[in-house]
């Protein structure tokens, strides 16, 4: 029997271990750490990693799969693989763009009306029983109207932009360069971004290149109305002044689904009435992650056949 070409590092919930097994005969290794500790054999047979996870997954980690050739990532960021060791060694790294965009844009605008709309306060007052006590939510803020400004829009920032827009949102963003918009403001850099608006929605990349782009000054820019929504990496924002900024009321709130050290989030967001926290749930249900999974398999099934990769990075 050949050994398997297939090593799926990370934890795989069913059905999607099942079908790696039964489509591309893959063995399991629950992080690099353990795949590097497979028995020699088995380590050389592999050509494609399929990877799901934060972990980092370095060149000392590629040399121990002397055969490798991909690195299929599960998910559309790809901070986590160090793809300047891959390419130095001509391994191919795919993500899953396009496929979680519509969920993640979702969540963003959930949290934007949960934070805008304070209805987190609202389910405490009725179901603590103060409401039926004859308390009243304090009156909010109109989110219809207001101003939006996107942090990153790439894919899944154009898709938050298009929903916010719906809501007659005034729209405005930062990227690195202006693009083609149905009348959107451009701003060069992200505090003038952050000024603009009431709402600074953060769509980036992680990795190096955005790590702590919503810095001090972007929040004081943002100021005592504004609203952080964060569905991008916890890396792109500067967590120590976020936290600083929402103890002191330097701005309104935030509504976050990644942190820095998740899942063991600092324990201070856990104290704050002032923010709505999600478990980094972007792309979770069940359509969207088994067509992440799909398009996983498929740019390892495309690798195998000689075919061209489907999502290539690289
Ligand atoms: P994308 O289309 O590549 O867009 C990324 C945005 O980041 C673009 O606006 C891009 O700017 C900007 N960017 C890239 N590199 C940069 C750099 N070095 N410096 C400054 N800006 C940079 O990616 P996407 O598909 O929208 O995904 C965005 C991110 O969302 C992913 O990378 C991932 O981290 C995160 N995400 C989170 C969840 C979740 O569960 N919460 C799920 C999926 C994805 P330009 O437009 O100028 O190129």
């Amino acid at each position: 029997m050949t050994a398997p070409n297939t090593l799926a590092i990370g934890p795989y919930p069913e059905p999607d271990r099942s079908l790696l097994a039964s489509e591309l005969g893959a063995i399991f290794a629950a992080s690099p750490t353990e795949a590097g500790l497979l028995p020699e054999p088995l380590r050389a047979g592999v050509r494609a990693v399929a990877y799901r996870g934060h972990l980092p997954f370095g060149g000392a980690d590629m040399d121990r799969l002397p055969g490798l050739q991909l690195i299929a990532n599960y998910g559309v960021g790809y901070d986590s693989i160090d793809v300047a060791a891959a390419t130095a060694r001509s391994i191919r790294v795919t993500n899953t763009p396009d496929v979680l965009s519509d969920d993640v844009a979702d969540l963003a605008v959930g949290l934007l009306l949960t934070q805008g709309r304070q209805m987190r306060q609202g389910d405490d007052l009725v179901r603590s029983g103060r409401w039926s006590a004859g308390q009243d939510l304090p009156l909010n803020r109109k989110v219809s109207g207001g101003r939006a400004g996107i942090l990153g829009l790439g894919r899944i920032g154009r898709e938050i932009a298009d929903r916010l827009a719906a809501f007659k949102m005034d729209i405005h963003y930062w990227a690195r360069s202006e693009k083609p918009t149905p009348g959107w403001t451009w701003h060069a850099d992200p505090v003038s971004l952050a000024g603009a608006v009431d709402y600074l929605v953060v769509a980036l990349v992680g990795g190096e290149g955005t790590r702590n782009m919503v810095s001090r000054e972007v929040l004081a820019a943002l100021g005592p109305r504004g609203i952080l929504i964060n569905i991008s990496r916890g890396s792109t924002v500067d967590e120590g002044a976020l936290l600083e900024a929402l103890e002191t009321g330097a701005i309104a709130g935030a509504g976050l689904d990644v942190f820095w050290n998740e899942p063991r989030i600092d324990p201070r967001f856990l104290t704050l009435e002032n923010v709505a926290l999600q478990p980094h749930q972007g792309s979770g249900t069940v359509e969207t992650r088994a067509d992440m999974a799909r398009l996983q398999r498929d740019n390892i099934a495309a690798l195998l056949a000689g075919a061209p990769l489907l999502t290539p990075v690289n």
